[in-house]
């Protein structure tokens, strides 16, 4: 018998396991893979000595996050920044450029700067505020109500026909809409809203950083952390039934919410369970690792410093690319999220080399190759792209949820990233992590949603160590001396 048992090693799962450890309790994490990390993994995909981070790559949610801020990430592993925070391409060699810098960035968007700086800078200014609303269940009594106002009165706009009223010219929007698009919906809508205001103001407070070494890094620093305080973490084993694990006074799943109720089901109670079934799953992402010989050429110098691009053109061809995707058809030019890691970190390549990591939207359950229409979509802004590919690796989204199950249909958010699916996830309830009966939710199935933030795994221990253990008050989560 152990005190609790965390089924999956993704970035939530063992922030939930670290946190009941650190709580003093017995934690046994039980992974299905055969490395641990889910989608915080870091991997040879194409040759040697290149190396990929296999699903996320910029942390923005890391540097935000309150769980990682108490664990003290910064001082465990290194987290870079770029002197860009993230670059959009656009066509004759035109690009919006967002720097830490709000007041740089908004320079030099010309008559567009004010616009784009009111928009972002009193999010900015209180990022903190703004990772604390949107990572917490969100039906709260809000602890900065003129933050979560300022929010929502720009969700509005972003969200709604009115998206445009403020912007004369097209680089602001697109960049704009560039971040929106990271939730994989159609747009405007509120979820897109969102996406971009929480991320697109973070980029100008804490900034958009790189794992010197990979996304591992992330996972790793939490995997020792647990195994210091008395954890233990077997790989190679898939839990499908509960009988499957040791005996223990909760469960934590970092899987689906269909992967839960497989294993669980039976255990938890019945409104909750039916609720549980009408939670739906979203569109897709199908990816392609790139090893270079050199920098991606951008015809836009100043992207040759960005760790983040968003390639898609403006903010109406971003919109007709994700409305296909959202009406279940590939777009001709999709919307590419790209990442450039050895532009701030040259270890993840052999001398003078660089790796590119990208996925394009698709929908759910597409098996279609990514590599060209990805390729074609990097060659428009960057010309001679082509010619500096040395190898490259790609998984469809169908293989996408081959690789970890939690990507239904390649739906890398494990649940649509709709507006009501983050107001209600899985299920519209202050503690949405509990389920009942001994068992929580702790993966980006549960509020908050994706992002490698840890804070979902964190709400589900403390509900854990409150209802199951009886114990209320903080738990040190900071690195020893
Ligand atoms: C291509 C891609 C790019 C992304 N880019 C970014 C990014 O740049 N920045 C960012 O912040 N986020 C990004 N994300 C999202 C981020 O990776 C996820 O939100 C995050 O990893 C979710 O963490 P998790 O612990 O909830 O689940 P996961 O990381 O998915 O981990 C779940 C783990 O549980 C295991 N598991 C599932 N079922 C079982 C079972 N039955 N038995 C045993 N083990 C099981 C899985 O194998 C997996 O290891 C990206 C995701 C993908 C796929």
């Amino acid at each position: 018998m152990v005190d609790a048992v965390v089924v999956g090693a993704g970035p939530n799962g063992l922030a939930a396991a670290v946190t009941l450890a650190r709580a003093g309790l017995t934690v046994e994490v039980v992974e299905r893979n055969d490395t641990i990390g889910g989608g915080a993994r870091t991997a040879e995909l194409t040759l040697p000595g290149f190396h990929h981070d296999v699903c996320s790559a910029v942390h923005p949610m890391a540097l935000q996050s309150e769980f990682f801020r108490l664990f003290g990430l910064q001082h465990r592993i290194e987290l870079r920044l770029p002197e860009v925070q993230y670059g959009h391409p656009l066509d004759h060699g035109r690009a919006g450029i967002a720097y830490q810098d709000l007041e740089r960035t908004a320079a030099e968007l010309g008559v567009d700067g004010p616009a784009f700086r009111s928009l972002m800078g009193p999010l900015a200014q209180h990022a903190d505020r703004v990772a604390d609303f949107t990572t917490d269940a969100l039906l709260q009594v809000p602890r900065h109500p003129l933050t979560v106002l300022r929010f929502g009165l720009r969700a509005l706009e972003q969200g709604t026909a009115a998206w445009n009223a403020r912007f004369r010219q097209d680089v602001a929007p697109a960049m704009v809409s560039g971040v929106a698009a990271h939730s994989i919906q159609h747009m405007p809508s509120l979820s897109t809203a969102a996406a971009a205001l929480s991320l697109g103001s973070y980029a100008h407070a804490r900034g958009w950083p790189v794992p010197i070494g990979g996304s591992q890094a992330i996972v790793d620093a939490l995997a020792a952390d647990l195994i210091a305080h008395g954890g233990t973490i077997e790989t190679g084993r898939e839990v499908r039934s509960l009988g499957d694990l040791t005996p223990a006074k909760a469960v934590l799943f970092d899987t689906s919410v269909p992967g839960m109720l497989r294993i669980a089901g039976s255990q938890i109670p019945s409104p909750r369970r039916g609720a549980l079934r009408r939670f739906r799953f979203g569109n897709a992402a199908a990816k392609v690792d790139f090893a270079l010989s050199d920098a991606v050429p951008w015809a836009n110098p100043e992207l040759r410093r960005a760790g983040t691009v968003h390639i898609g053109g403006t903010r109406q061809e971003i919109a007709e690319a994700e409305g296909a995707v959202a009406r279940g058809q590939h777009a001709d030019r999709p919307y590419v999220l790209g990442a450039e890691p050895t532009v701030v970190d040259p270890s993840r390549a052999p001398a003078g080399k660089h790796v590119f990591w990208a996925y394009a939207h698709v929908p759910a359950g597409s098996d279609v190759d990514p590599t060209e229409a990805v390729t074609r979509q990097i060659e428009r802004f960057a010309p001679g792209f082509r010619d500096t590919v040395l190898a490259s690796s790609s998984r469809t989204a169908v293989q996408m949820g081959e690789y970890n199950p939690n990507y239904v249909g390649g739906d890398i958010a494990a649940g649509a990233a709709s507006f009501w699916q983050l107001v209600k996830r899985p299920v519209l309830s202050s503690d949405p992590w509990r389920m009942g009966g001994g068992m929580y939710l702790s993966s980006e199935a549960a509020a908050p949603g994706p992002g490698v933030h840890g804070m979902a795994g964190w709400h589900a221990a403390r509900s854990a160590l409150r209802h199951t253990f009886g114990l209320s008050g903080d738990v040190d989560l900071s690195p020893e001396e």
